[in-house]
């Protein structure tokens, strides 16, 4: 089996359970395994490359908030988060459909995300995605 592996960044800002609001530059790293193609590639880079482009830049500049915490509706544009009430231009807001925007249900989305973009190829990868928050530290999904 071979592997092969792309990256890309974004800059977002969440919420968790305990904390205010802050953000990070977040860094995604994919490696992909597979066989080897007629071309002798598991996967064209390029195009792999924009798949993961495509995903994180949703989420590029904006406040990520989960779609599933009822705290976090936006009802006129108001985003209530705990006791606080933020005022933030939907465009400036991504709704997930994960329980929660800690760096693991994120990450765990974008390798979906990826996943079901490769399918589509009708490629069938085994991924291990890594996203790093800050230098030091990361979470990690891989089936
Ligand atoms: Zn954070």
């Amino acid at each position: 089996m071979y592997c092969t592996e792309i990256s890309t960044k974004f800059s977002a800002a969440h919420f968790l359970e305990s904390e205010f609001m802050h953000g990070h530059n977040f860094k995604v790293n994919a490696r992909l395994y597979g066989n080897l193609n007629k071309k002798g590639m598991v996967i064209d880079l390029d195009k792999a490359k924009n798949a993961l482009d495509e995903i994180c830049n949703e989420f590029d500049h904006k406040v990520m908030l989960s779609e599933l915490s009822a705290d976090s509706k936006n009802k006129a544009g108001e985003i209530r988060i705990k006791e606080k009430t933020y005022k933030i231009a939907d465009e400036d807001v991504v709704f997930l459909p994960i329980q929660s925007t800690t760096a693991e249900y994120v990450v765990e989305y974008i390798a979906n995300r990826l996943k079901e973009k490769f399918k589509a190829q009708n490629l069938n990868l085994n991924i291990f995605v890594e996203m790093e928050e800050n230098y030091d530290s990361s979470a990690c999904f891989f089936d």
